[in-house]
C-alpha cells in the first residue's frame, strides 16, 4: 500500500485565477505571462488552463454542439429567405445561394468534426470555425434589402435587426460557454459584427438610423465582452475552488485512514480493508490470511533509551516490514507495538513462511536512533480465514492467540495457534 505523499495546503486568496496556480504547485518558472493577460481569461500556468479545458471538455462539447446546431438553421434560413424572396435572375443571386450552401456545408462538418472530437485542442479549433461561419452567414443574409408587404413568418426568414441581436446572443453563449480560444472568439465575432454593420448601413435601406444602429450594438457588445469575461474568469475561480476541496478531501481521507507516528494504516482502515476481504474469501473460497505481531519487551526501549527512541524504533520496523510486502497486502498498526498484516489471496503456509521472513528481517535489521544502536524483535501470530468465521474479530483473534502463544513460548518467533515453528536463534 502506498504511503502518504506530501501535500502542498491549499490557499485560497481569493484573487484572480492567475494569482490562485500558486496554491496548487509551484508555477513553472520559464512560464511566459500571456500577452493582454489580465484582458484574457486564462490561467497563467499553461498546464493547469489545459487542465481546466480537459475538465470543461464535455460542457464545452455540448455547448459547441448546440452552437452549431443555430449555426446550420441560421444558415438554412438565409438560404429559404433568399430563394423566396429574392429574384432569381438577379445578378450575383447563383454565386450568393453557392456561398451559402458553402456556408452551411461548412457548419455541418465542422459541427461533424466538433462532435467526433475527443480532446478540447481539436474541438475548439473547429468550434470558432462553426461559429464564424453561422455569424457570416447571417451577416450575408442581412445584406440583401428586405422585401415590401412579407408576413411575421416571411420576416423571420429576412433582414430584421433580429438578427444583430442573433449575433450578440450566440456571441454571448460562445464566449461564456466555450473555454479557451477566447481572443481568437472575441476577433471573430467583433469582425462579424464590424462586417455586419457596414454591410446594412451602407446597402439597407430599411434601417433608420446607420449611426444610432452602430452606437447601440457596439455597446451592447461592449456588455457581451464584460459579462462573458466575468463568467469566463468565475468559473476558473470555481474549478481551483473545487481542485482545492478535492486535495483537502484527500488529505483528509489519508489523516482518517493512517496512524499518525508511523504512517502505516490505523486499526479502523483494518476493519475497512479486512471486511470486504473476508467477504470475498468466503463467498469465492479465495484465501486469505492474517499475521499479528508485537514487538518483544519494547517496554525496555523505552526505560533504556528513551520514549522518542521507541517511536524511531516503531517506525524503522514498520520501514523494514512494508518493504517487504506486496502492493495488495496492508499492514496496520492496532495498538502501542501491535501491528496487523492482511494478506489477501495468500494461504495459510504461504502467510507463515513470509512471518518467518519477516521475523528474521527485523531481529537482522540494524535500529538505530542518535547514535544507539540496539536489537529488537517481534513475535508472529498467523491465521487463515475460514468460512465459518462470522466476522474479523473471529479471524484476528486466533492471530491473537498465535501471538499469544509465540510470546509464552519464548518470544522472537512465529505460531500459529497450536502449532510451534522453530524460532531461528539470533
Ligand atoms: P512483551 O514482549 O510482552 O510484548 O513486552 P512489552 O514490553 O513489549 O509489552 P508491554 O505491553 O508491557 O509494553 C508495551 C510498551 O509499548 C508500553 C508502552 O510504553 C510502549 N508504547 C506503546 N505505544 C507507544 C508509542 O507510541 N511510542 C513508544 N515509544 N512506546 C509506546
Ligand atoms: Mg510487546
Ligand atoms: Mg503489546
Amino acid at each position: 500500500m502506498s504511503s502518504m505523499s506530501p501535500h502542498t495546503p491549499p490557499q485560497p486568496d481569493g484573487a484572480t485565477p492567475d494569482r490562485y496556480s500558486p496554491a496548487l504547485g509551484p508555477a513553472p518558472v520559464t512560464a511566459p505571462k500571456p500577452a493582454l493577460h489580465w484582458l484574457i481569461p486564462r490561467f497563467r500556468d499553461a498546464e493547469q488552463e489545459h487542465a481546466f479545458q480537459e475538465a470543461c471538455f464535455p460542457d464545452t462539447r455540448t455547448a459547441l454542439f448546440l452552437l452549431g446546431i443555430g449555426g446550420i438553421c441560421a444558415a438554412l434560413a438565409t438560404i429559404h429567405g433568399a430563394w423566396t424572396y429574392l429574384p432569381h435572375d438577379q445578378p450575383g443571386y447563383s454565386p450568393g445561394q453557392t456561398i451559402r450552401m458553402l456556408l452551411l456545408l461548412g457548419s455541418v462538418t465542422a459541427m461533424v468534426i466538433a462532435l467526433r472530437a475527443s480532446r478540447p485542442s481539436t474541438l475548439l479549433r473547429t468550434a470558432s470555425l462553426v461559429l464564424i461561419l453561422g455569424c457570416l452567414t447571417l451577416a450575408l443574409r442581412m445584406a440583401s434589402p428586405p422585401p415590401e408587404d412579407v408576413t411575421l413568418f416571411e420576416a423571420l426568414f429576412h433582414v430584421s435587426r433580429d438578427g444583430l441581436t442573433v449575433i450578440m446572443v450566440v456571441a454571448m453563449a460562445a464566449l461564456t460557454l466555450i473555454v479557451g480560444h477566447y481572443a481568437i472568439n472575441v476577433l471573430i465575432f467583433a469582425l462579424a459584427l464590424t462586417g455586419f454593420l457596414l454591410i446594412a448601413n451602407n446597402w439597407s435601406e430599411g434601417l433608420a438610423n446607420p449611426v444610432s444602429l452602430t452606437y447601440s450594438f457596439a455597446t451592447a457588445f461592449v456588455f457581451v465582452l464584460a459579462l462573458s469575461h466575468g463568467m469566463q474568469r468565475m468559473r476558473r475561480h470555481i474549478f481551483v475552488a473545487r481542485q482545492q476541496l478535492q486535495e483537502a478531501n484527500a488529505q483528509l481521507h489519508e489523516i482518517a485512514i493512517r496512524d499518525y507516528l508511523t504512517d502505516c494504516f490505523n486499526r479502523r482502515h483494518l476493519y475497512t480493508l479486512a471486511e470486504p476481504e473476508l467477504a470475498r474469501a468466503q463467498r469465492h473460497g479465495t484465501p486469505l490470511s492474517v499475521l499479528m505481531l508485537d514487538l518483544d519487551h519494547f517496554k525496555q526501549v523505552n526505560d533504556n533509551y528513551g520514549h522518542a527512541c521507541g517511536d524511531a524504533v516503531l517506525c524503522q520496523a514498520v520501514g523494514v516490514i512494508q518493504g517487504r510486502l506486496r502492493i495488495s497486502d496492508a499492514l496496520a498498526r492496532i495498538g502501542g507495538e501491535e501491528f496487523v498484516v492482511l494478506l489477501p489471496e495468500t494461504e495459510l503456509e504461504q502467510a507463515t513462511l513470509l512471518a518467518e521472513r519477516l521475523r528474521q528481517a527485523i531481529a537482522d535489521h540494524p535500529f538505530a536512533h542518535a547514535g544507539q544502536h540496539l536489537a529488537v524483535t517481534a513475535s508472529w501470530g498467523v491465521a487463515a480465514a475460514r468460512p465459518e468465521d462470522a466476522n474479523v474479530d473471529v479471524l484476528l483473534d486466533r492471530a491473537d492467540r498465535g501471538l499469544y502463544l509465540a510470546k509464552k513460548s519464548g518470544r522472537n518467533r512465529v505460531c500459529v495457534e497450536a502449532t510451534d515453528i522453530e524460532p531461528q536463534t539470533m
